[in-house]
């Protein structure tokens, strides 16, 4: 079978070593079988393996293949649809107990990687940056909800203050939380994929879960073998295709790029981002940037519906990264590439279970470094059979994207210009 190499990223070019993994051939038995070997399935093969469970990971790739290995690298806390949003949604416990947990997936991060000693990076403080008035009042009140739900590691920033942490005109204030930060994210992936393998955990590359036979125990089919469990988790998100259909229906794949600069010298770098903090600003269609461990500027934003591969990933992000960087118009582009990251229509996680044994979660919408993380712990709780966290989750309300399968794509393209026109105008 042809092999699918990692796309031609920074990340990729900078990857910690890793051991060679085998395809799946033949038969094997486990308690779980994992599909996908991103940060969803690591994490909950993590918890899993951490309470005893049998766990065989399928990856179609490699690991961190999908977004986990070719992310803007930033802690995000929260979710795409904040947890005001969320209140609005549904009843005040459920919305109490999501509330709680949307600042853990930065915790589970730090805790991995401090137990595993992963080396990927890690820097704290991620900044939201402001460019219109109507963004700094949203962030006010973000910072006041989150307080609400015991997150106090905030600072507003003023229009001096901003300028202090990030060296760009663009923005007229912004919020820094420090307990956001940024990874090198692949090696977080890899880092985790070894902590699964110290533990017992089984990871097969390049064996995509081609049919899954749904029962009592059900057995997962690839190309050249078969995987009989007592559960299933699904954990292949914007690159699972249609492995289940009924999941397809209601998320759809958008693509975002990545741009890396050479690496800068250390008073450039100093110059533009003084504390090394991450950054994304707060329009709907958002940039996201941060330095790299080696001070390459890694600048990402966009986002193509539908999950195209752009022609020229340069031409579109560029102008973008001088525009806030203007000092940094001669820059050299070392790596440019595309992702792809899974949208649903209320922009929250699609979590659940198809039938007793298939487990799901896909889907956060953009920010998900943190979620996928929390994911886990809260997948393998549910195996366990503790499933309140789980089940809080489980209930939002999800719905198919106007236009069906054939016009979803130009009906939330229009959408987006719509948001886009908003942040651009100031309303
Ligand atoms: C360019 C980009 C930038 C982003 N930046 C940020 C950011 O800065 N901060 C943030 O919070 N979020 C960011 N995100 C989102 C975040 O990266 C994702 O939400 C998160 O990594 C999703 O993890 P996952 O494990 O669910 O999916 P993925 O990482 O996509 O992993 C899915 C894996 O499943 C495998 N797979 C799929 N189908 C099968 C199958 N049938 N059989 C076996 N294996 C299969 C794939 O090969 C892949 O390796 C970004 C996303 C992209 C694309």
């Amino acid at each position: 079978m042809a092999h699918t190499p990692y796309p031609q990223s920074y990340y990729a070019a900078s990857a910690n070593a890793v051991p060679a993994r085998p395809e799946l051939v033949g038969d094997v038995e486990t308690d779980v079988c994992v599909v996908g070997a991103g940060y969803t399935g690591l994490s909950t093969a993590l918890f899993l393996l951490e309470n005893g469970f049998k766990v065989t990971i399928l990856e179609a790739a490699k690991v961190g293949f999908g977004a986990s290995g070719r992310n803007g690298g930033q802690i995000v806390n929260s979710y795409s649809r904040d947890i005001d949003v969320i209140e609005r949604s549904v009843g005040p416990k459920q919305a109490q107990l999501l509330g709680q947990m949307a600042f853990e997936g930065g915790r589970i991060i730090r805790e991995r990687i401090a137990t595993y000693n992963i080396q990927c990076d890690l820097k704290d403080g991620g900044v939201f940056a402001a460019i219109t008035n109507k963004q700094m009042g949203h962030l006010e009140s973000q910072k006041k909800l989150w307080e609400r739900y015991g997150h106090t590691q905030l600072e507003l920033l003023d229009s001096t203050r901003i300028r202090e942490v990030v060296n760009t005109e663009n923005y007229i204030g912004g919020m820094l939380d420090m307990s956001g930060g940024h990874i090198h994210p692949l090696n977080l992936a890899l880092g985790e994929a070894a902590a699964v393998e110290s533990l017992g955990g089984t990871i097969y590359e390049q064996s995509p879960a081609t049919r899954i036979e749904r029962g009592a125990n059900p057995v997962v089919h690839t190309p050249q073998g078969r995987v009989k469990a007592k559960f299933v988790v699904v954990a292949g998100n914007a690159y699972l295709g249609n492995l289940i259909p009924e999941l397809a229906a209601k998320s759809m794949p958008c693509g975002t790029q990545v741009i890396t600069t050479e690496p800068l010298s250390d008073d450039v770098a100093k110059s533009l981002l003084p504390q090394d903090y991450c950054v994304e600003d707060c329009n709907y269609l958002l940039d996201y940037y941060r330095l790299s461990g080696d001070k390459r500027l890694i600048f990402g934003g966009g986002v193509v519906y539908g999950a195209r591969d752009p022609a020229n990933i340069e031409a579109i992000i560029r102008p973008k990264l001088v525009k806030t960087f203007p000092q940094l118009k001669d820059v050299k582009i070392d790596y440019a590439w595309t992702g792809n990251f899974l949208l649903t229509l209320s922009r929250l996680p699609q979590v659940g279970r198809l039938g007793d044994n298939i487990y799901y979660s896909q889907g956060c919408s953009g920010h998900g470094v943190t979620y996928t993380h929390l994911a886990g712990k809260i997948l393998a709780e549910s195996l366990r059979g503790q499933a309140e966290r789980f089940d809080a989750f489980a209930g939002l309300p999800h719905y198919p994207f106007p236009g069906g399968q054939l016009m979803r794509v130009p009906f939330t393209a229009m959408g987006a210009w719509y948001y886009s026109l908003r942040d651009k105008l100031g309303f």
